[in-house]
């Protein structure tokens, strides 16, 4: 079971920070049904890990468009698409 103080908040893994639950995101994976980690944490350990990952990143978007070249045109189609509507509107 997760710790929580008398006031019913939750320890953040990664800043140590007591905090209220409204404070965490929801995880079902977890018994708490809540993240380990605050909102404020998860922000920068996404963006964290984005800055860390952007060349795998580009790397897969790039093997995916290899690999589904129709999907991908179909995308692009429907982007420009839209695009033309707001234009002639
Ligand atoms: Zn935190």
């Amino acid at each position: 079971m997760r710790k929580t103080d008398d006031k019913g908040n939750l320890k953040c893994t990664i800043c140590k920070e007591w905090q209220e639950p409204s404070n965490f995101n929801r995880n079902k994976a977890n018994n708490s049904g809540l993240e380990a980690y605050c909102r404020g944490c998860a922000y920068i350990k996404s963006k964290y890990h984005y800055l860390n990952h952007k060349k795998d990143y580009r790397a897969y978007s790039k093997r995916w468009r290899d690999t589904h070249p129709l999907q991908y045109a179909l995308i692009m189609y429907n982007y420009w698409a839209k695009k033309v509507e707001t234009l002639t509107e």
